[in-house]
């Protein structure tokens, strides 16, 4: 039994623990958008593997497939489905589910629906979805003296408004309070990523009285075989040994 573990996330390190612990050959794939990334247990590989044919190909040393990547990553969790169809490889998404919705939140199903209302419901917006998407709150936000949080620094030349803080969860909510206290941020916006490792922010914004701007995750209408918790994708893959 030959495991795949498309990862990047916190789950994903801890089928790992679980895979190697019962001996359970495991590589784990990493993208390589993050410089210093936390790495799992067990061997790694990682950057792109070239599209669903780089995938399909590599899928010749592996007998299954767990795609436990960021609710986000669409790109890859849809390249995992293409190759594994292709290649008649079992595979389980692990994804974990996304936050009980609050009705103080407003709820938007694109980033650039976010920033725009994050524009109507404060001049002090926190940025927090990642890197790859800033350049999608400029045209709304640009003006305004955001702070943008991000684990490596984006490519992009942010607008002069902004402050850039680089750092990596979890973030406890006491941190979070300091922080939108520090820089008198009146509105949060993120994704709707779920979990507890950036709950702290939606913890600190609710003490704080501050509206949340939450982008939905993607439909994804070829999802396969789904499971929401570690321990559920460690038993699929240990009855399929
Ligand atoms: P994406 O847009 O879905 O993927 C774009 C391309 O990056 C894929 O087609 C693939 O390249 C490569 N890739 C992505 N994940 C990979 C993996 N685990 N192993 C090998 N190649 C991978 O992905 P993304 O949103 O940029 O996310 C990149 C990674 O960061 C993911 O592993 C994800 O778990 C992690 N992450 C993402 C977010 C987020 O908000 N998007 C947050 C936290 C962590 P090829 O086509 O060349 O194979």
């Amino acid at each position: 039994m030959r495991v795949l573990l498309l990862g990047g996330t916190a789950e994903a390190r801890a089928l790992a623990v679980l895979l190697v612990d019962a001996g359970i050959e495991v590589l784990s794939s990493l993208a390589g958008r993050v410089a210093d990334p936390r790495l799992p247990v067990g061997p790694v590989r990682i950057g792109g593997f070239g599209g669903v044919p780089g995938l399909a190909a590599a899928l010749a040393d592996h007998d299954v497939v767990v795609d436990a990547t960021h609710p986000f990553a669409r790109g890859m969790s849809a390249n995992a489905v293409a190759a594994c169809a292709r290649t008649g490889t079992p595979l389980l998404r692990l994804e974990r589910p996304g936050w009980t919705p609050d009705p103080s939140w407003t709820y938007v199903d694109s980033h650039d629906q976010a920033a725009e209302a994050a524009a109507e419901l404060g001049e002090r917006p926190l940025i927090t979805v990642g890197r790859q998407e800033l350049a999608r709150f400029v045209p709304a936000l640009g003006h305004l003296p955001a702070v943008a949080r991000v684990v490596d620094r984006p490519d992009i030349e942010l607008p002069q408004p902004w402050t850039l803080l680089t750092s990596r969860g979890p973030y406890p909510i006491e941190s979070e309070l300091a922080l939108m206290r520090e820089h008198r941020i009146d509105v949060l916006i993120t994704k709707d990523s779920g979990g507890t490792y950036t709950w702290g922010k939606m913890q600190a914004a609710a003490e704080l009285g501050l509206p949340a701007v939450v982008v939905r995750r993607p439909l994804d209408a070829n999802a396969p075989e789904t499971v929401d918790d570690v321990d559920a994708a460690y038993a699929w893959v240990r009855e399929r040994r």
